[in-house]
């Protein structure tokens, strides 16, 4: 059983459906969710999508993303990451609902929607599960692939102290297109990325230490008077945007699995939105769960060597994310524009950019396998 119709759900059900493995997929949301602005995809999750035979279709939907700039509040060109240069397929930015929405189209388990886990008891051989809609199911294996909220976590383990590196996020789109590539803006101790899609539309991500109920006025206060650039950008969000807001909170889970349940994506790993790499994760994750689940070792040793290697490679998606913030940080930080600090502007800042840079590109573009 899947608990969990999103990105890493719904991949995971159609690696088993495919290898003849039967899946229940339950879904607590009524129908498939529409809310969601833009997904990065890395070549790690490009060439996930391939395995699913997604790839051209997604493709055909994306923006191909060659170069990242990241600018500072002046507009000097800090880093350039070139991300062309990564080893194919590309890096792709999608809207999630397409992404949602090719995922469904290829997955051959129905989703049982407005439906979700009450109980579990796990037995030695298989697991008893009371759904919400009164039925009960007999499975083998249960796969928390319900997000970051997780309900199914708790009969895995607790959720560990989420860290945060201080900022809140908010998402929206912009009326009308303010930038021609993938575009980083760092300044006052927080940021904003353009990320422009296939339908024109750009999605901008704003990093900011302020939090509160009216996003508008926080990004107003954080941003404002930054450059023209950026009081133009603001000028862009509509009066009345639905913003996807939350305080930034990131973690890996200590055990990712107990017994008969198991966890996948979001549920064990939540990281910021500022690295991208979310649902490029929750498709590794689903592909080597995949493989654990339909190889012939005893199970216990199947989960034990999958737990091993996502948890490696989430474990360094949480390093990656720390030394990206700790670059926005330094470089949004009013020590950068002192007058004597052009030795950190021109020399520290620009080599760590690049570090930064080979860093993340190599954790993105590695398909590993268990
Ligand atoms: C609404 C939304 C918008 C997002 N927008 C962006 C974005 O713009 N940019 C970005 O980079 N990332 C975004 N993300 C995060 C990104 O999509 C995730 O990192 C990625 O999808 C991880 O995949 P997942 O399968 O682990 O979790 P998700 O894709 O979040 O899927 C979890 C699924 O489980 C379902 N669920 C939750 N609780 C239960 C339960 N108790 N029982 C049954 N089902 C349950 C949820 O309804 C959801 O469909 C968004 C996430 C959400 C939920």
């Amino acid at each position: 059983m899947i608990v969990g119709g999103g990105i890493g759900g719904l991949a995971l059900a159609t690696h088993l459906a495919r290898q003849g493995i039967e899946v229940v997929l339950v879904e607590k949301a009524p129908q498939r969710r529409t809310m969601g602005f833009i997904v990065g995809l890395f070549p790690n999750g490009v060439h996930h999508l391939r395995l699913l035979g997604l790839g051209d279709a997604i493709q055909a939907v994306a923006t191909v993303v060659p170069l990242l700039e990241v600018l500072g509040a002046d507009n000097r060109i800090l880093a350039r990451y070139d991300l062309g240069r990564l080893a194919p397929p590309s890096t792709l930015v999608v809207e999630r609902e397409c992404l949602l929405e090719g995922l469904a189209r290829t997955c051959p388990v129905p989703v049982r929607y407005s439906t979700t886990v009450e109980a579990l008891r796990q037995r030695t051989d298989h697991v008893l599960v009371r759904l919400s809609d009164g039925s009960e199911e007999c499975v083998d294996l249960v796969v928390g692939a319900d997000g970051t909220a997780s309900t199914t976590r708790q009969y895995v383990t607790r959720k560990p102290p989420a860290r945060s590196a201080g900022f809140a996020y908010s998402i929206c789109w912009l009326t009308e297109g303010v930038t021609e590539g993938a575009t980083n803006i760092l300044g006052h101790g927080g940021m904003i990325g353009l990320y422009p899609t296939r339908s024109g539309r750009v999605g901008a991500l704003f990093l900011h230490r302020q939090g509160g109920s009216n996003t508008q006025a926080c990004l107003r206060t954080t941003f404002s008077g930054l450059s023209a650039r950026v009081d133009q950008i603001l000028e862009q969000i509509p009066p009345n945007e639905q913003f996807l807001s939350r305080r930034e909170r990131e973690f890996v889970v200590r055990r990712w699995r107990r017994g008969r349940v198991v966890l996948l994506g979001d549920a064990a790993h939540t990281l910021s939105p500022v690295l991208g790499l979310g649902a490029s994760l929750a498709l590794e994750d689903a592909w080597q769960l995949a493989q654990a689940v339909t190889c012939s070792d005893p199970l216990e040793q199947r989960l034990a060597s999958y737990e091993r290697h996502r948890d490696r490679r989430a474990r360094s998606a949480l390093r990656a994310s720390w030394l990206v913030h700790l670059a926005a940080s330094v470089t949004g930080s009013r020590l950068v524009q002192r007058p004597w600090s052009w030795l950190l502007r021109s020399v520290v800042l620009p080599g760590y950019f690049a570090w930064l840079s080979r860093f993340v590109s190599a954790h993105s573009s590695s398909f590993e396998s268990p």
